[in-house]
């Protein structure tokens, strides 16, 4: 058996909340005029109340609607799978399963939050939400739950990614959205993740029928992104593992890592990694402060590992990786010491994606080759050792609308600093 499903009546009903159970009690966003701390009122003109509730939830478990399940559905809940092409070309005795994630009708697990953010909004009366998207798949997926709620969708996309990954942008408008380059005040500069969201914050704050989204980063996608590990832990004891010993999720904002994670956190004999590229490296050089989600400044300042709001990163090819900063609940954890992070250069994670794809068959996104690399090394580390190590990843999405990227890489024009 390499492959263990679940029947469509065994979704999870339930997110998983860690917010109860984070090592040390979380620090409040702060008002980015007064620097105290937000309530519910200063976020209301960005997000429903259903969203914000968890936000601040300290419920362990939050039951997901029957209609959000509806939609879930369509893809859900989906395989986990044994690697054992990769284990028997590596020679490792270490037992590798990932949760395949790019079923997805995005083709990641973004839609894992983006159809909960659509509904809440819909049931609250908002007719438009904007987002922000680096290479479009946050986008995507936000489109995508749009149109299945007859939501008005418009996003603001990375200029230089519009300019260069017209597939993701196609995809948006596909699924009815509209999408505008971003910065939308200045046509020579490329953008960046941090001004794209201050281009959808202005808009959301300043017209009546219209709500801010966002992918990655916040407690409420973290806590839609749990249904990953729930199900995984299902899976693997179908598989008749007491246990995963190590869970690892590659890392931009921390929403599929803290979904695949975070179910295995209150088990201490569980190790959790979180795998960064080297050129946007939060959690493994970034500092720990408040400091703003955007570049202008307009958002709660969050505690987090940062590299600076105004922190460009250079242009890696796995976009959804080029954030300055992560997640409080991840970085909560990585400060009390609970998860562990680690740095890859973008070569080193593209020999991962490309030794996966030639034993597995599939075609990893750029962000996911992160998570493979630290697998692969991980499994390197128990043939040393002779440890019949059991290792989870989550496989985040494919790589089928980046395929560029493997161009640049198989042609050796992926060059890394
Ligand atoms: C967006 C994305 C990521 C990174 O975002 P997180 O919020 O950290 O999960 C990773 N993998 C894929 C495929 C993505 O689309």
């Amino acid at each position: 058996m390499i492959r263990f499903d679940l029947t469509t009546d065994q979704i999870p009903t339930a997110w998983y909340n860690a917010l109860p159970d984070l090592p040390e009690p979380m620090q409040p966003p702060l008002h980015p005029a007064t620097r105290e701390p937000v309530g519910p009122d200063d976020l209301a003109p960005l997000f429903p109340m259903g969203l914000i509730a968890q936000e601040v939830s300290t419920d362990p478990w939050i039951d997901i609607p029957g209609e959000v399940l509806d939609i879930l559905r369509l893809w859900r809940p989906t395989p986990l799978v044994r690697a054992t092409r990769l284990e028997e070309q590596l020679g490792t005795p270490a037992r590798i399963y990932f949760k395949d994630e790019s079923g997805s009708p995005a083709g990641s697990h973004k839609p894992n939050s983006a159809v909960p953010q659509a509904f809440y909004n819909k049931t609250e009366g908002l007719t438009r939400l904007t987002t922000e998207t680096g290479a479009g798949q946050w986008g995507s997926a936000l489109s995508f739950a749009s149109a299945q709620y007859g939501l008005e969708c418009k996003v603001y996309m990375v200029r230089a990614s519009y300019n260069q990954k017209p597939y993701r942008r196609i995809l948006m408008e596909t699924w009815g959205a509209s999408v505008v380059p971003s910065p939308v005040d200045d046509e020579s500069n490329p953008g960046s993740l941090g001004m794209a969201i201050s281009d959808a914050v202005r808009e959301a704050v300043t017209r009546e029928d219209t709500h801010y989204s966002l992918g990655s980063v916040l407690n409420h996608v973290l806590l839609h992104q749990t249904i990953i590990g729930i199900e995984a832990k299902e899976q693997l004891a179908a598989a008749g593992e007491l246990r995963p010993d190590v869970v690892i999720g590659s890392c931009g904002g921390g929403s599929n890592l803290g979904g695949i994670s975070l179910p295995f956190m209150n088990d201490p004999a569980v190790r959790l990694v979180a795998v960064e590229p080297a050129s946007c490296s939060t959690l493994t050089e970034g500092t720990f402060e408040y400091d703003f989600g955007d570049t202008a400044g307009m958002t709660p300042l969050l505690p987090m590992y940062t590299l600076g709001h105004d922190f460009i990163p250079p242009s890696i090819h796995a976009g959804g990786l080029r954030y300055h900063g992560d997640s409080p609940i991840i970085c909560n954890l990585v400060k009390a010491g609970r998860m562990e992070a680690v740095a890859y250069p973008q070569g080193k994670t593209f020999e991962a994606a490309v030794q996966f794809s030639k034993s597995e068959g599939k075609v990893p996104a750029p962000e996911t080759g992160h998570a493979i690399r630290a697998v692969i090394d991980e499994a390197l580390a128990a043939k040393e050792t002779g440890e019949e190590k059991v290792i989870l990843f989550n496989y985040s999405g494919h790589g089928l609308l980046d395929l560029t990227a493997y161009d640049d890489f198989l042609n050796g024009r992926l060059v890394d600093a």
